[in-house]
């Protein structure tokens, strides 16, 4: 068992019995055969769900799994973005020029005209970065709309769908990145098992996931930002995401829990929720979900006024979980074997 999965969750600590599951399928993170704790239950529009984590691995999954019709109901309009801006503006911009940080994370490893492949680009930010840098770039993006704006707005040669659909040639790829994406996958290892075939040997996979051993995953318990369900089915932690990895066909040669995306922000939304109710009423008033006119005004009015208080706690909190290695994110850098 990794000892660093016990420290999240201590037995019993989330209220719920500490019943062990036996079962299948495999667990997606260490591909034994699952035994699970409950450690929360989560209740959205979409459905309850429990929250069972892996005793081997750590990995928390959703049970039972999201059917296909709750996800595509899940991944509305306003997931993506309606229009142009998928946020208000000013925290829109930030967003920008936070996701063109990742294009420097790639941009260190391998000098253009390299080939670059983001699996699941979403808009395509980090995509045109990299093309004006002078990367030959490649996408894959679910939903058929979001790959047109991305291919248009980024010129990088985005295709909808799945990665496995587009049968790359081996070895094709200098580089590969995953952000934020594997959570969202029914079978994980199957596109990291893809991504390898078509990454050349010694080239490089760089994935983040949200940090599911991160302070705030403790902090926020059921109401942790990043469990977003029903969206996130396997919630990963640096050492499942490691073990994922490595049995994929890695190498590790770098692990951050740094993320100014992923940190602060969802540490403030996460301790909001452990007190507010419905969970996540300020980023669902900042993203403009048509699920925020539904929000009591005291439910929005507090998650501004908490502010002062929550603010600079939630950065410090954020910090000290950082330079303990407890950030909100978990970003690994893997070479392929
Ligand atoms: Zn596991």
């Amino acid at each position: 068992m990794d000892p660093s999965a016990g420290i999240l969750f201590p037995i019993g600590a989330s209220g719920y019995p500490p019943v062990v599951k036996r079962g299948t399928p495999a667990c997606p993170g260490c591909a034994a055969p699952p035994v699970r704790e409950t450690v929360g239950e989560v209740a959205v529009r979409e459905g309850r769900f429990r929250l069972d984590r892996c005793l081997a691995c750590g990995v928390v999954s959703l049970e039972p799994p999201p059917s296909d019709a709750v996800l595509a109901a899940a991944y509305d309009e306003a997931y993506y973005g309606p229009g142009h801006e998928r946020f208000v503006t000013w925290v829109e911009r930030a967003a920008v020029r936070l996701a063109l940080r990742r294009a420097r994370h790639v941009a260190r490893r391998v000098a253009p005209p390299a080939r670059v492949l983001d699996v699941g680009c979403g808009r395509g930010e980090v995509l045109r970065a990299l093309v004006r840098r002078g990367y030959a770039c490649s996408g894959t993006e679910r939903d058929g709309r979001s790959a047109e704006r991305a291919r248009r707005e980024s010129g990088a040669d985005v295709r909808a769908g799945d990665l496995a659909e587009h049968r790359f040639p081996d070895g094709h790829f200098d580089s590969v990145m995953i952000w934020h994406v594997l959570e969202h996958l029914r079978d994980p290892e199957e596109t990291l098992r893809e991504v390898r075939r078509v990454l050349r040997p010694g080239g490089t996979l760089l994935v983040e996931c949200p940090n599911v051993q991160s302070w705030q995953a403790r902090l926020g318990g059921s109401g942790w930002f990043h469990y977003d369900p029903p969206r996130h089915l396997h919630n990963f932690g640096v050492s499942s995401l490691r073990r994922l990895g490595e049995r994929c066909g890695f190498a590790t040669r770098a692990v951050s829990t740094l993320s100014l995306l992923q940190g602060p922000f969802p540490m403030y939304q996460s301790l909001l929720n452990r007190f507010l109710a419905p969970r996540d009423a300020l980023y669902d008033t900042l993203r403009r979900a048509p699920s925020a006119r539904a929000i009591p005004l005291p439910a929005k009015a507090t998650s501004f006024l908490a502010l002062p208080i929550l603010g600079p706690l939630s950065l410090l909190l954020e910090a000290l979980a950082t330079a303990a290695g407890r950030g909100g994110a978990a970003r690994l850098e893997f070479e392929r074997r």
